[in-house]
This record gives C-alpha cells, structure tokens and sequence, in this order.
C-alpha cells in the first residue's frame, strides 16, 4: 500500500539537474503536479532551450541548486561526479536532499556527499518516455526507493513525495537500498539484458550461418522474432510464453534450452556479480572511462561490424512498420542507458 503524496515538498523548491530521459519527465511531472521546478541545464546544450520551450523555469546548474530544497541527480552516471564536484557540493544548502535516479557513484564512492545533507533515491522501473506518458494518463511507473543518508529525518518523507510527484506512487513504491539498486541493475544488464542477450543472439546466429543457413533467415530466427518471445514474458511471463508457442517449441524449449544455458553459464553470471559485489567492475569502468574509453570504442566498434548487423539494416529497411515512428512502436530504446 503507498500512501505517499506530495505534501512534504509542499513548500519546498526542486532543482532538477539534467533534462534527458529521466530529467525531463520527472521536471514536466513535478510541475503538473503542483511542485515547484527548476530545471539545472548548460546554457549552450540542447537541454536548455527544450526546458524553456516546455515552459520550465530554467538555470545553470550551480545556480539551479542554490536555492534547491531537494537536488535531483539527472545527469548520465559517468558525468555526476565532475558535476557535484563542480555545481552541487559547493551550493547545496544544508539540509537540502540530493536524490538520485541511480546508486552507482555513491555506492561506489565516486560521489562523497557532504554530510549535512539527506541522499535519497527514486528510480522509476522504466525509461523517461514512460515515466511521462504514465503520469499524463493519471497512472505511474512503480519505482524503487531508498535512502543512503538521513541528516533531517526527512530523507525518506521526501523520497517518497518525489515518488509521489512523478507519479510512482501512483503505481507502487518497492523500498530498497543504494547497493541492492545498485549491483541488481548491474548484474541485470550485464548477464542478462545486455550482454547475456547479445552474446545469445548473435551465437546463435553465427551457428546457423556456419551449417550453411541464409543471413537472412538466421536474422529472423535469432533477432527479429526475439521480440515476440519477449513482448510475452513482459505481459504474462513464462506461462504466457508458453501458452502462444506451439508444443513443439515447448519441448524443444523444455529439453534444449537447458544445455545451451546450464549450469556453467550460472557458475559465470555468479562471477560477473561477485565482480559487481566487489567493486572491481567499477573500478575498471571508471579507469576505462577515464582513459577516454579506448577498449569501450574498440568493443563497439566490433558489435556494429558483426554480419548480423549488416544483414539486419537490409531487412528493417523492408519491413515499413519499422520505419514509421520506430521509436514510439519500440518505446524501450532509451531505457537501459545507464551506467554503461
Ligand atoms: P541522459 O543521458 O538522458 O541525460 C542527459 C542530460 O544530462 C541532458 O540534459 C544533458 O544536458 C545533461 N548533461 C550531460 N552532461 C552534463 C554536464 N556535464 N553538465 C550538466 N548537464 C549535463 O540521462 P538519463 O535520464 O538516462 O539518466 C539520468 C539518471 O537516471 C542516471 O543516474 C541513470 O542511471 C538514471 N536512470 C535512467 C533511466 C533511463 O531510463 N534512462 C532509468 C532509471 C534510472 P545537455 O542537453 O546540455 O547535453
Ligand atoms: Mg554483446
């Protein structure tokens, strides 16, 4: 049950610091809500303009969190740093929270926020298209919520009347803590979403390419025809999967799936978090970020030149539902951007 509302930020001003995905929603929600917004954007980036477009109040970012009562973290992970260091640590009020979206820099200690002030987090279970579109039709995003530092005792009032503000409430508030938001959302991305996905789909298609198969309908098998199979889980999870496939496909599925993803593939996943748990992903990340991405450019640059992805853009350019409005048919395609 989420009783939250927004009446512990009644009275109070919220600086929202960057106005992408998550930033944009969440100011635009806020708003509507009754809140009172200002929106911390670069005068020469692209941010600025759209949030006075919108009708937003808009400042630089040290000047946004001035007169800030809560601090909301919206700027892309790797930047949050330089950012507090530069505009928020210096001028964040006393007592004033600073929230994130995400608990990575502070989990990790990237981030050291002063002690005279609350950290909180609320983190929407969905990308910022969502967060918005959900609000507007009097619904929410359920969103993760939980506080790293207490300074007021209001930490965890405000986090949830912020929750409140951009609708999650609406939906449902799941308490939780900086590292279990934290090293979940990592080890999702990393073994499943991401990187466990990729890595399945494009085997898979190297195998039936290798054995002689067509390009073409290696793609549809193994890329294209994922989708379905994941629009089912998203709605019904595994009974609705298995109730739209056919028999046929169950069986393979009941007695193939589990030797292509068996029990050493679990022994590796519990690696990869054990490295998330440990600190040394981030580490490394952070040491790879700050050399100027050199491995990061080179891993990139060989996913974009694998044959799926050659043969893949022939076959979208023919499909015309692609084409039309691609990014509203698919709604998702910002929802990962995250730490990495
Ligand atoms: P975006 O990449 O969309 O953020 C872009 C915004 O950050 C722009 O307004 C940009 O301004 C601004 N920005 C970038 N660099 C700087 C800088 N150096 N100084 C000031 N502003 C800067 O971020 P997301 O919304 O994806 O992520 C924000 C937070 O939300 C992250 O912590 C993320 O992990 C978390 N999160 C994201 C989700 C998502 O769906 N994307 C889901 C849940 C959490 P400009 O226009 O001037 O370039
Ligand atoms: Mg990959």
């Amino acid at each position: 049950m989420n009783t939250a509302t927004t009446e512990p930020l009644k009275n109070a001003r919220i600086a929202v610091i960057g106005y992408g995905s998550q930033g944009r929603a969440h100011a635009l929600n806020l708003h509507e809500s009754g809140l009172d917004v200002v929106v911390g954007a670069r005068p020469d980036g692209p941010s600025w303009q759209r949030a006075q477009e919108d009708g937003l109040t808009v400042a630089e970012p040290a000047e946004a969190v001035k007169g800030a009562d809560l601090v909301a973290f919206l700027t892309p992970d790797m930047v949050q740093p330089a950012v507090y260091a530069e505009s928020i640590e210096p001028n964040i009020k006393p007592g004033a929270a600073l929230l994130f979206a995400h608990g990575f820099n502070v989990h990790f200690g990237q981030i050291k926020p002063r002690a005279d002030i609350d950290v909180n987090l609320v983190a929407p279970k969905g990308p910022g298209a969502l967060v918005r579109s959900e609000y507007q039709r009097g619904r929410g995003v359920p969103c993760l919520i939980a506080v790293h530092q207490d300074a007021t005792g209001q930490a965890e009032a405000r986090a949830r009347a912020y929750a409140a503000g951009i609708g999650g409430a609406r939906a449902m508030l799941i308490a939780t803590d900086f590292k279990e938001e934290t090293e979940t959302d990592l080890f999702g991305e990393q073994a499943v979403l991401c990187g466990g996905a990729s890595e399945l789909v494009t085997k898979g298609f190297e195998t039936l390419v290798e054995a002689g198969y067509q390009p073409e309908i290696a793609y549809y098998e193994v890329m294209h025809e994922l989708k379905l199979i994941v629009d089912l889980f998203y709605e019904g999870g595994l009974a609705k999967m298995l109730q739209f496939v056919s028999e046929t496909a169950q069986y393979g599925d009941y007695t193939r799936g589990p030797r292509v993803v068996d029990e050493g593939t679990k022994a590796r996943m519990k690696e990869v978090l054990r490295e998330i748990q440990d600190g040394s992903f981030a580490r490394e990340w952070t040491a790879e970020y700050a050399a100027g991405l050199p491995n990061y450019r080179k891993f990139k640059e060989a996913d974009l030149a694998h044959p799926i992805e050659k043969v893949g853009a022939q076959l979208r350019a023919r499909m015309a539902w692609l084409q039309k409005d691609s990014k509203a048919a698919s709604g998702t395609g910002e929802s990962l951007k995250k730490a990495g």
